[in-house]
């Protein structure tokens, strides 16, 4: 224990992990946060919990696809021409991560990650008494031909080469699975481990009313940035100036952790992979299980305030506007999924997935920065891997052996 709070920036679903599990442990923890806790990345997206998930997002032969990214601003993975210059040098890593060898390793630290979800939610929904967010249900990923279905069986064979449970479904079998989805969808995986959160802003929020509840303290703060104290403390400076001195400050500020880190000399390739949702009301169909498209790069998930179709990526940065005609084509998709589906109310959101180019967080502390731990990069699967990262991270402040390998997830990696 340390005799300054422990500092965590970021209450999305990673820092808000992060604070409970140290809090949990008799830690003093302090939570900034410039807006309210899930207001985020983590309030949007589509609430998949996926521990056999392990597929990097860059796969063998994605630089030749970078050209038709560039053609199609809604297609379902996008770069808007104007910030092409700017992403250039991370889609150069991007594309050296996609090497069959580094795949593999990858895979394994995206495995080792994600396959402890459940157990590492256990304890503090418990606590929470927010249990019915999380549900078990099994998920389908499906195919409108067995041609594409079986042009995926290499990337299932990664998942199942590393333990991840699936198996093919189709026909009679699929629709009394899900009796909703259109008869083009002829083929399928079902994952029958994989689950989801129902509502993943609400679970946030109730997280860290536990956390207070608990002791922990939240405070309503933008972070300009962090500056070497005396004596190897770490000073946060807020917007406005007020400075807090701390022992450990662990960053977990999601798509915007960049400049926070930057003047202490951290150098972590962090983008945002921007995407869309639209939250159906009276949707007049209630899927039993969230579904996965492929092609079309997007989840539909039934959650607690409506069908909620999520996905896409987009690479523009954190400033440019939303192109909600993105979300739009979602709806567009979730019609040919669903065909009882009714579109006429909904929602729309864009939020920032803040990734690596090798598809792996970044959890540990910087060479030289023992005081400073950064969480963040959790990309596509922030929501399955936060609660295993909050865990990781209790440990490695504690100064313990981790319950997993850190390594894969080094900082200090590129
Ligand atoms: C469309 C979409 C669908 C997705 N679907 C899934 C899914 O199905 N399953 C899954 O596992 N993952 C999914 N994800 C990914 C997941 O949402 C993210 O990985 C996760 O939310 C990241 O959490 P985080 O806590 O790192 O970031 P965030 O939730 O973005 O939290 C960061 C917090 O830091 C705060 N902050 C930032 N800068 C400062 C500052 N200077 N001072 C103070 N506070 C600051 C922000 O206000 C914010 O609250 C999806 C993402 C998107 C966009």
């Amino acid at each position: 224990m340390t005799a300054r709070p422990v500092v965590v920036v970021g209450a999305g679903i990673v820092g808000v992990s992060c604070a409970s599990y140290l809090r949990r442990e008799g830690h003093e923890v302090l939570l900034l946060d410039r807006d309210g806790p899930g207001e985020g990345t983590s309030m949007g997206n589509a609430g998949a919990l996926s521990p056999g998930s392990c597929i990097p997002i860059a796969m063998p032969g994605v630089f030749g696809k970078i050209p038709g990214w560039l053609s199609d601003p809604e297609g379902p993975l996008t770069i808007r021409p104007a910030y092409f210059l700017r992403v250039f040098p991370w889609l150069v890593r991007f594309t050296l991560a996609a090497r069959p060898a580094r795949v593999a390793k990858i895979a394994d630290g995206l495995r080792a990650l994600h396959r402890h979800v459940y157990d590492c939610y256990a304890p503090l929904v418990s606590n929470a008494g927010c249990g019915d967010l999380i549900h078990r249900s099994g998920t389908l990923n499906v195919y409108r031909s067995r041609k594409a279905f079986e042009s995926s069986r290499s990337d299932w064979k990664i998942r199942t080469d590393r333990g991840g449970e699936c198996r093919p479904v189709q026909g009679g079998e699929l629709r009394e699975i899900e009796p909703a989805l259109a008869p083009e969808f002829t083929h399928a995986m079902l994952i029958p481990d994989h689950g989801y959160v129902s509502n993943p802003y609400r679970l946030v929020q109730v997280l860290a009313a536990q956390f207070v509840a608990d002791g922990g303290r939240i405070e309503k703060q933008s972070v300009r940035t962090l500056a070497r104290g005396p004596s190897g403390t770490l000073r946060v400076v807020l917007e406005g100036g007020r400075e807090i001195e701390a022992d450990r400050v662990v960053v977990a500020a999601g798509a915007w952790s960049t400049p926070l880190v930057a003047p202490l000399g951290v150098r972590i390739p962090l983008e945002t992979q921007r995407g869309y949702h639209v939250t159906i009301q009276d949707a007049g169909v209630t899927p039993r299980v969230p579904v996965a498209v492929s092609e079309g790069k997007y989840y539909a998930t039934p959650m607690e305030g409506g069908l909620r179709v999520a996905g896409t990526v987009e690479f523009a940065g954190l400033e440019a506007p939303p192109n909600f005609r993105r979300a739009r084509r979602l709806l567009e998709q979730v019609r040919e999924l669903y065909p009882a589906v009714r579109t006429e109310k909904f929602t729309e959101w864009m939020g920032h997935r803040p990734c690596l180019p090798d598809s792996l967080p970044a959890i540990g502390s910087p060479r030289g920065l023992p005081g400073l731990v950064v969480a963040y990069g959790h990309g596509h699967n922030g929501m399955t891997s936060g609660p295993v990262t909050g865990r990781l991270v209790a440990d490695l402040v504690a100064g313990r052996r981790p319950f997993i390998d850190p390594s894969p997830y080094s900082p200090d990696r590129f």
